[in-house]
């Protein structure tokens, strides 16, 4: 059975912490590197629901994409939420390693996961890492279907392929408009709208579009926009980390049992879509 420290060697090799964007905190935030690992459970979010469905799962490391605290912190009391989360862990045993931005621009990263999931195949990356001389590492990734459909069809593909969410999926442009090739970024894609209308693609499938972004793109004739919700757009990726962390365990021989995380731990619960009742804004006296 592997030490702690060994499969987080093994992490770090998947996923350089190095690759991380500056700003991220990724790596081990709690746990004990000489205690065995026998079980692993993969999340997106570090948050109390996954915390206890690691201990309830008898696991020894918890891995997920988001980090607990990506600003330093004075306290893990466990009045507060992040702190409740530690407790519960080390109480249990259980360790929290995060592997964040520097798994968006791995290869495979993030966005293949989600590009996979759709049933798109990459071409390469939306913005190359320079310091990837196979020019395969970096953010999003630009995508294609083997035959085009409308945007309507496309948008229905990415609700079906994805987790449930409250939110489902949403699209901006002509409901016609003919989809072929797809730029692809798992979580908040709207910094790199640019590289997107450099990119030259039909549509661009990422979460978290805000109304200003989006409404220019729009505007200048750009892509057509599907926006999942942030957590399915990345659940993808869990997946995918555990075939990777599968075959590593298989290599050394060390039988971990690898574990995904189902809980939707999306923030949004409820989707009231518009409907004949709705309030139309109206320029007239009172309603009636
Ligand atoms: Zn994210």
């Amino acid at each position: 059975m592997p030490a702690l420290s060994d499969v987080i060697a093994a992490l770090d090799a998947l996923w350089p912490p190095e690759r991380a964007e500056q700003w991220d905190a990724v790596g081990t935030v709690c746990g004990d590197p000489d205690a065995p690992v026998e079980r692993v459970l993969i999340a997106v979010d570090p948050v109390q629901e996954t915390a206890e469905e690691a201990v309830e799962l008898g696991a020894q490391l918890l891995l997920t994409h988001h980090p607990l605290y990506l600003r330093g912190t004075t306290t893990v009391f466990a009045g507060t939420f992040k702190g409740r989360v530690v407790h519960t862990l080390v109480r249990a045993g259980v360790a929290l390693h995060v592997a964040h931005t520097n798994a968006d621009r791995a290869d495979p990263g993030v966005s293949d996961a989600l590009a996979g999931a759709v049933g798109l195949r990459t071409t390469g990356p939306l913005v190359p890492d320079p310091t990837d001389p196979a020019g395969r590492r970096g953010l999003g990734r630009i995508c294609e279907l083997d035959a085009p459909e409308p945007l309507a069809r496309f948008a229905r593909r990415v609700a079906d392929a994805l987790p449930a969410t409250a939110q489902g999926v949403r699209a901006a442009g002509d409901p016609d408009r003919p989809v072929r090739t797809v730029a692809v970024c798992g979580g908040s894609g709207d910094s790199l709208f640019d590289a997107v209308r450099a990119a030259g693609v039909d549509a661009y499938l990422t979460a978290d579009l805000r109304h200003h972004p989006a409404s220019e793109a729009v505007q200048h004739g750009g892509p057509a926009l599907v926006d999942a919700a942030h957590w399915a757009t990345e659940w993808p990726w869990c997946e995918q980390a555990a075939a990777q962390l599968d075959a590593v365990s298989q290599r050394h021989g060390w039988g971990l049992r690898v574990h995904v995380s189902r809980t939707v731990t999306d923030p949004w619960t409820t989707h009231a879509a518009s409907g004949p009742a709705g309030a139309a804004p109206t320029t007239t006296g009172a309603p009636n």
